[in-house]
């Protein structure tokens, strides 16, 4: 038994024994295990034995202190704790302590540590304690993670956030995103302030419906749709919108689609510009537009009233002339002083004109009446009319032409002849020595206009300011003989008529202004004139019955007394009404009829005869003293056939009437026309001409009688001269004659000097 028992001793011991041996080798083989698990780990690993107060760091974590040296001695909690950031501190401690009073299940901390160099890696601390078996903590182990990396990360991108916002709350624009249902992710304080929220936050969440009026949401809401549904940005639309302190704003918006990574429309951002103020600035202009369109409606009413009144008069003293100059009757001096009134009146007529067309181009009511006419005979009229100009004031006046130029021209004549005229009459009046030239070229449609004079010149400084109106620089002893509109009409007019006008000049050497136009070259079509007509007595036809309807007696009478000697019947009609019931019982070939009439208008009148299925094809001319273009457009609108100016050329009346009737005139026998003495008075005066023979005396009293404006004596002293010259001496006195009973007394006085002195 003992020896059993003692075998049965030495098997227990040397288990014993054997199971000490084990222990001791798998104690080492885990000691070595963790000590290869603390060199390998990305982490750094600690040990810390609460009893003794020792800190065990892993090599990873003396590599994450960058600790080249043992640390401060040995390693204890509160030299470890010496390290957190001050910040920290607090978190941690209450981590700890919680963890360790059992509070908590895991210890599971990030916090910031200072390193060796002295700067702060971000770590994750986790950690678990082993308790004795009363419950008390013998070891805490734990690890460190890094994430210094994250942490900067995120902090950029706090940064990058801070500063988006930083620009999107101070761009004076408002911002804003939403989710694909209209939903607010986003804005700007703008936005915010706009909709009455204190920040950005509050409006996350909503809808434009709850802040801002229901229909301006609505608006805002269908734009959002629409962007949905075409997936295209939307640039530049205008919204409405009232804000709850019921301001009206406008802003000015862009919508762009956001996307997902995989392309789908996942909602919107938007860009408003608050454009109030430029708005009230357009109504504004728009209501001062209104404004001065109404005025200027007003100003053109006053116009057409003040033409209409100044020319109706004017149509008697014009008319009566011309029906006095065809009276057989009239001696010789009669039908002179006819033919003075009918100068004058032409003269007052063109003053009339010329100040209404200033003030059509102000008011922007100037149209263009492109004709074809005789390209030739339109620059000779501009070319005498300047030759005797220039020759009056002593200087050279020359016509070139630079290449061959068309026949026949399209172009608004009036309109053309104008600016020449200006042009021209500027060169001549600013030019005391030397010449004017007149230079002229045409190359495929286009044409060029150059106006040349070696005058006073424009200094460089007030090149842009003479096409301005009311403009006139230089010297200011020409100031008085213009007005300084003259270049400012003809800038416009040639501008309308789609051409440019330039001017280079140098002061005290001269200056050059030039047109450059597009002209239809419409030689082929243009039959050739190559006559002028005689006078018109009469028709190879029939009688033709005329209805004349006009509310002033003296246009009537002008009328029958031109028109019945040359064999039509005329009937007359008071008003509108008076003429539709003549109209129905007379049946007339032709009606010319006025258009401003009380009762019953011309427009209405010719209205209802057209309706009277007998005298829908009679031939209708209105005749009105009326500026307005849209008067004469109306007037076809109603069913007029054509239109004609008041005062009424008679030769123009008798065009359109031939036209509209076809008949063929008869016209006045050659042996009763005029003498041709009557050609040379026509031609301008020559300034000296050695076939004169007017002694210094004789002119020198002439000289003196124009200048003291003795306008009888003149034409007495004038006659007396006339009666006894011999031909070429009589035909300059008579044209002297002329031209001071046209009231061209300087003129006259101009063309008589050279003769004060003795001659050669
Ligand atoms: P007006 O001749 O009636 O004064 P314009 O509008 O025709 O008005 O001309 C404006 C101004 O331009 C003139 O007053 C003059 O100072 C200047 N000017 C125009 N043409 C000439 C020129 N050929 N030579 C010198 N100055 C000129």
């Amino acid at each position: 038994l003992l020896l059993f028992i003692s075998i049965l001793a030495w098997l227990n011991l040397r288990r014993v024994f054997f199971m000490q041996k084990l222990t001791a080798e798998s104690l080492a083989k885990s000691e070595e295990r963790f000590d290869l698990a603390m060199r390998g780990a990305s982490d750094g690993l600690w040990d810390w034995d609460i009893v003794h107060d020792q800190v065990y760091y892993s090599p990873r974590w003396k590599a994450m202190l960058e600790l080249t040296t043992p640390e401060e001695g040995r390693p204890t909690l509160n030299i470890w704790l010496s390290r957190v950031h001050p910040e920290d501190i607090e978190r941690v401690n209450q981590a700890l302590d919680s963890y360790l009073a059992k509070q908590q299940a895991y210890f599971h901390v990030l916090h910031r540590v200072r390193n060796q160099r002295g700067d702060y890696l971000w770590l994750l601390c986790r950690a678990i304690v082993l308790w004795d078996e009363q419950g008390k903590p013998l070891r805490m182990v734990g690890s460190f993670a890094d994430f210094t990396a994250q942490k900067q990360a995120e902090q950029a991108l706090r940064d990058k956030e801070a500063f988006l916002r930083l620009i999107i709350d101070h761009i004076p624009h408002i911002i804003f995103w939403k989710d694909r249902n209209s939903v607010f992710l986003g804005c700007n304080q703008k936005l915010a302030v706009m909709a009455g929220k204190k920040s950005p936050n509050e409006v996350v969440g909503k809808t434009d419906y709850e802040m801002v009026w229901h229909e301006d949401a609505a608006t805002f809401q269908a734009k959002d749709r629409e962007l949905m549904d075409a997936g295209q940005p939307l640039y530049h639309f205008i919204e409405e919108l009232q804000t709850i302190d019921n301001n009206l704003i406008w802003l000015e918006t862009n919508k762009i689609p956001l996307y997902s990574e995989s392309g789908q429309i996942i909602g919107i951002l938007g860009v408003s510009e608050d454009v109030t103020q430029r708005r009230f600035a357009e109504i504004a202009l728009q209501q001062a537009k209104e404004a001065a369109e109404v005025a200027n409606q007003a100003k053109s009413a006053f116009l057409a009233n003040m033409s209409h009144e100044l020319r109706t008069p004017l149509n008697g003293v014009l008319g009566f002339a011309q029906v006095l100059e065809r009276d057989p009757s009239l001696n010789q001096k009669q039908l002179e002083h006819v033919s003075v009134i009918r100068r004058c009146g032409d003269y007052l007529l063109t003053l009339i004109n010329d100040i209404l067309d200033l003030s059509k181009i102000e008011a922007g009511r100037v149209e263009l009446y492109p004709t074809d006419f005789h390209f030739g005979e339109f620059l000779q009229g501009v070319v005498e009319l300047f030759q005797m100009r220039a020759e009056q004031k002593g200087i050279r006046f020359r016509y070139e032409t630079l290449s061959q130029l068309p026949h026949g021209v399209r172009a608004d004549e009036k309109r053309l002849r104008q600016v020449l005229i200006n042009l021209l009459g500027n060169a001549v009046k600013f030019t005391e020595y030397g010449s004017v030239t007149l230079k002229v070229g045409y190359d495929q449609g286009g044409i060029r206009f150059q106006v040349e004079d070696t005058g006073i010149g424009i200094a460089e400084e007030d090149l842009t300011k003479i096409f301005s109106p009311f403009q006139q620089v230089g010297e200011a002893r020409y100031h008085a003989e213009g007005t300084g509109l003259g270049l400012a009409i003809s800038k416009r007019l040639v501008e309308m008529m789609g051409g440019e006008l330039h001017v280079e000049s140098h002061l005290g050497h001269g200056s050059c202004f030039w047109i450059c136009l597009e002209l239809q070259d419409v030689s082929s079509l243009l039959k050739i004139k190559t006559v002028a007509n005689p006078k018109i007595i009469g028709f190879k036809q029939s009688c033709r019955k005329l209805l004349l309807i006009d509310d002033k007696w003296e246009n009537r009478a002008i009328l029958v007394n031109l028109l019945t000697p040359l064999g039509f019947s005329v009937t007359e009609a008071n008003n509108g009404e008076e003429g539709v019931d003549m109209a129905k019982q007379t049946h007339p070939d032709l009606i010319i009829t006025d258009l401003v009439m009380p009762v019953m208008d011309g427009f209405e009148a010719v209205r209802r005869i057209r309706q009277h299925p007998e005298l829908q094809n009679t031939a209708i001319i209105a005749a009105s003293a009326s500026v307005f273009d849209y008067h004469q457009q109306e007037s076809r609108a109603a069913g007029c056939n054509d239109f004609i100016e008041k005062p009424i050329r008679l030769d123009l009346l008798l065009e359109k009437i031939q036209k509209l009737l076809q008949l063929t005139w008869i016209y006045e026998q050659a042996d009763n026309a005029a003498p041709p003495e009557n050609a040379m008075l026509t031609a301008p005066p020559l300034r000296l001409s050695a076939n004169v023979h007017c002694n210094p005396e004789q002119a020198t009293e002439l000289y003196e009688l124009a200048r003291s404006g003795d306008i009888e004596a003149l034409w007495e002293q004038l006659e007396v001269l006339i009666q006894n010259s011999e031909a070429a001496t009589q035909i300059w006195a008579k044209q002297l004659l002329q031209l001071s009973k046209a009231f061209k007394v300087d003129e006259v006085a101009v063309l008589l000097e050279p003769y004060m002195r003795p001659q050669p």
